[in-house]
């Protein structure tokens, strides 16, 4: 994320969104510069970049979330929501809260008139109902279509006050990634709150920044691996606070728990405040956690100690992944999620011996190609989808290749009865050497235990007529050729 970076995931050349292939023909298309954007001319919800722009920093101390928007906009919310709640009742927390959000409710009048008004007042009820110390203004399509200024909004109302007003803008059609709205959320934390300030450093304090989809046994278990290498760790954005955020620039180096959080921002430190940067991939399985401690133990200077820490816990785990590999073996898997975890899952399953059958993640980069590189090596035939979700390809594609297992974002697949296995549900281990065992365990109780998604399945239809999964799941997917 230099300066010039608009936060718009797309603007880097050989990104794509919209493909159906196999790993095969996706790494050599790619290869040969032979893919080309394509687009759908079907297309079911989207995850938006505002919902990711405002679920990122939804868990930091003092702060109010203003969605400058329609009150639909902020109907994803309740998932962060949900993820806030688990993780204070996780972290200890008594009295539970709520993030305090508030929708400006752009209505038609507002679309033809302009919504400024409605954005005064709401800045100025957050601070007298709240006295926070943070305020975020959150602009969507419509705000971004009518072009209310909340820049100049916020520059005018930030006078005189002591609490910090911070406008993001991830109007939600920018970007078909929706991680373009991390983007736009660390733009602003850098430009309103670190200011190119640079500060003395803290020697063996590490940035690590997590997304809201890390549970607190994940922090545990990555802060455990970093303190094994004598390093501090400064835990970003999520459950965070506003001298926290002050701190980044002290840190002696960075690194992110996921591959496609914050990794433009560790550029734009290492542009403005000469931090250094570990970007690898997501610490799931034995290799993509061998991988990851690896880059964090480099740009400290500490391979030799990594490598010993490494080998010691392969010797703890090792064997009990052998024990989890006995009721996994073979297992056919469809895997979905996001474009970090999805890869990282895969790389996971080989550790337990089973076959990758179907992939579906949302975006197909340089990045990507690596994985798919490393993953073509061991499972030479499955299915590639690269859809922002799209369950309507999914299902199609599942109930062809009939998968023992599918692991992912699981509401679909689980009515078709399959055993599945949540890999984003922000409350249980999935990470490191620790996160693999119980992630291990918890695939060979479902598919040994499939009663829940066999009765789901006898009592709920999708909304698909039968002909759909006769069709071909791509068939949507106009261009590209
Ligand atoms: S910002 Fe745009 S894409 Fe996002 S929820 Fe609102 S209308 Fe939909």
């Amino acid at each position: 994320m230099s300066e010039i970076y608009s936060g718009i995931r797309e603007s880097h050349p050989n990104r794509y969104n919209d493909l159906g292939s196999t790993g095969s023909r996706a790494e050599k298309d790619f290869k040969n510069g032979c893919l080309k954007k394509a687009d759908r001319s079907f297309a079911q919800g989207l995850q938006c970049q505002q919902i990711n722009s405002m679920a990122a920093l939804m868990s930091l101390e003092d702060s109010v979330f203003i969605a400058h928007s329609p009150q639909g906009c902020v109907g994803c919310t309740s998932m962060a929501v949900d993820q806030y709640r688990v993780g204070q009742a996780h972290r200890g927390v008594k009295h539970i809260k709520n993030p305090r959000i508030i929708v400006t409710n752009l209505d038609q009048n507002n679309v033809i008139f302009g919504g400024e008004s409605k954005l005064r007042k709401a800045i100025e009820d957050a601070v007298s109902r709240y006295q926070p110390k943070l305020i975020f203004v959150f602009a969507s399509c419509a705000s971004g279509i009518i072009g209310d200024d909340i820049d100049a909004i916020v520059k005018e109302l930030q006078k005189d006050r002591q609490e910090l007003i911070i406008p993001i803008h991830c109007e939600g059609f920018q970007s078909k990634i929706c991680a373009s709205g991390f983007d736009a959320a660390f733009i602003s934390i850098n430009k309103y709150i670190l200011k190119k300030q640079k500060l003395e450093k803290i020697k063996g304090l590490i940035n690590l920044f997590a997304p809201v989809s890390i549970s607190y046994a994940d922090q545990k278990e990555m802060e455990r691996m970093l303190s094994l290498l004598g390093l501090s760790v400064n835990y970003i954005p999520f459950y965070s606070s506003l001298d926290k955020i002050k701190q980044i620039p002290a840190a002696q180096a960075s690194t992110s728990i996921c591959k496609v959080f914050a990794d433009e921002f560790m550029k734009t430190l290492k542009e403005d405040y000469d931090i250094p940067y570990s970007h690898t991939v997501m610490p799931i399985g034995v290799r993509n956690t061998d991988i990851w401690f690896r880059g964090i133990a480099g740009i400290v200077g500490k391979e030799k100690e990594g490598e010993e820490i490494i080998k010691s816990e392969h010797e703890r785990i090792l064997p009990l992944v052998e024990s989890i590999k006995d009721r996994l073996k073979g297992k056919r898997v469809f895997i979905c999620g996001g474009t970090g975890r999805s890869f990282a899952a895969a790389a996971l399953i080989d550790d337990f011996g089973m076959e990758l059958v179907g992939l579906e993640t949302p975006t197909y980069d340089a990045d990507a190609q690596a994985d798919i590189e490393y993953l073509n090596a061991i499972h030479p035939n499955y299915v590639l989808d690269i859809a922002n979700m799209q369950p309507f390809e999914q299902v199609n594609l599942v109930k062809r290749l009939k998968p023992d297992v599918f692991i992912g974002v699981p509401e679909w697949a689980a009515k078709l009865g399959i055993p599945t296995t949540h890999v984003l549900d922000m409350k249980r281990p999935t990470m490191g050497y620790d996160g693999l065992l119980f992630l291990g365990n918890k695939i060979a109780d479902q598919l040994e235990n499939p009663g829940f998604n066999v009765k789901l399945s006898k009592h709920i239809k999708l909304p698909y007529r039968d002909s759909w999964y006769e069709e071909d799941a791509f068939k949507y997917i106009i261009g590209g050729d």
